[in-house]
């Protein structure tokens, strides 16, 4: 997906549609938990969804452009079709624009066919993705408002490690006093033995919650927010569990695609400890005792 860059949402607008189609009106949608969104109706009928933050964030949204555009060129998922980004320095916003995804209702089997979608995602040919090595992403990007670090490394043990486990931990130090510390060092030189390396690599959502995908018009699931990287299939999995799980349709078609290796559940808290991890950096003291909770179940 080719996408405009240009100066203004009022640029994008023309660019895009033509100088003929204006905005009729501006909604707000509610639901994020880091940029402003607004739906904006326009006067040949389209709908537009589009993200803002302060010009200071600009980055989330090439980061979020680049995402969406890996997991379009998978062909096993849909996603929303980008339109244009930037930033204007009249209002000191930076501003992404896609497809408005319109809700439908759920087709019968919805699980089942979300589960096989996301399957062929992880089961899809990563190479393009990292040029270096066999994880992580050619380019760093955000995972909520936090740097997500996707250095390229052979060893998915070391990636998530180095670029998952231990920057969120450095970031969260004030949090821990010196009995939790020295239990988070021994979790850390402990993962080659609590983590396997993957069957195969797998371009991941990264950030897989309930409340990151939509039910498109189709009344299949459409996925937004991703925060992609290679990695082992699993750690999506996992987050698809820490919100509330999905149905059980979904895990056992994924499982029929792209199965689910033994041992799982063993393994599951721990790449959730990197979002819990995350929510202790980004929202506070709340999520401490969840991190400790993981910490003492492995150590
Ligand atoms: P944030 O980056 O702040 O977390 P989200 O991407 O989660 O924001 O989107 C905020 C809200 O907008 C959510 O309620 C989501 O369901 C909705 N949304 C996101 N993308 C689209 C889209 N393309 N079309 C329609 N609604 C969308």
């Amino acid at each position: 997906m080719t996408i405009f860059e240009v100066n203004s949402i009022e640029e994008g607008i023309k660019e895009y549609y033509g100088d003929s189609v204006t905005v009729l009106h501006s909604y707000t949608v509610g639901g994020g938990d880091i940029n402003d969104a607004n739906c904006l109706k326009l006067s040949n009928g389209e709908l537009v969804f589009v993200k803002s933050n302060s010009i200071t964030n600009k980055d989330f949204f090439v980061a979020e452009a680049t995402s969406l555009n890996a997991i379009e060129s998978t062909n096993s998922i849909k996603v929303p079709k980008l339109l244009f980004r930037g930033a204007d320095s009249t209002s000191g916003k930076a501003f992404l624009a896609m497809e408005f995804v319109i809700e439908a209702p759920r087709v019968h089997n919805f699980s089942e066919k979300f589960g096989q979608s996301l399957a062929s995602m992880h089961n899809a040919d990563t190479s393009s993705f990292v040029s270096r090595g066999k994880y992580g992403f050619d380019t760093n990007n955000f995972i909520g408002a936090t740097k997500q670090l996707n250095r390229p490394k052979d060893s998915w043990t070391d990636f998530f490690r180095e670029c998952r486990i231990e920057p969120q931990f450095m970031m969260a130090e004030k949090y821990f006093d010196k009995t939790s510390i020295k239990k988070i060092i021994k979790l850390l030189d402990k993962l080659p033995d609590l983590l396997i390396e993957p069957k195969h690599p797998s371009l991941l959502h990264g950030d897989l919650w309930s409340g990151n995908y939509i039910v498109g018009s189709d009344g299949e699931a459409w996925l937004i927010d991703p925060a992609v990287y290679v990695g082992h299939a699993e750690a999506d999995l996992a987050m698809t569990e820490l919100f509330g799980r999905f149905p059980t349709a979904f895990y056992e078609s994924y499982s029929f695609v792209n199965p689910i290796e033994p041992g799982y559940e063993d393994r599951r808290d721990l790449y959730n400890l990197y979002h819990m991890l995350n929510h202790l950096n980004l929202f506070g003291s709340s999520y401490h005792s969840a991190v400790i909770g993981i910490v003492n179940y492995y150590v």
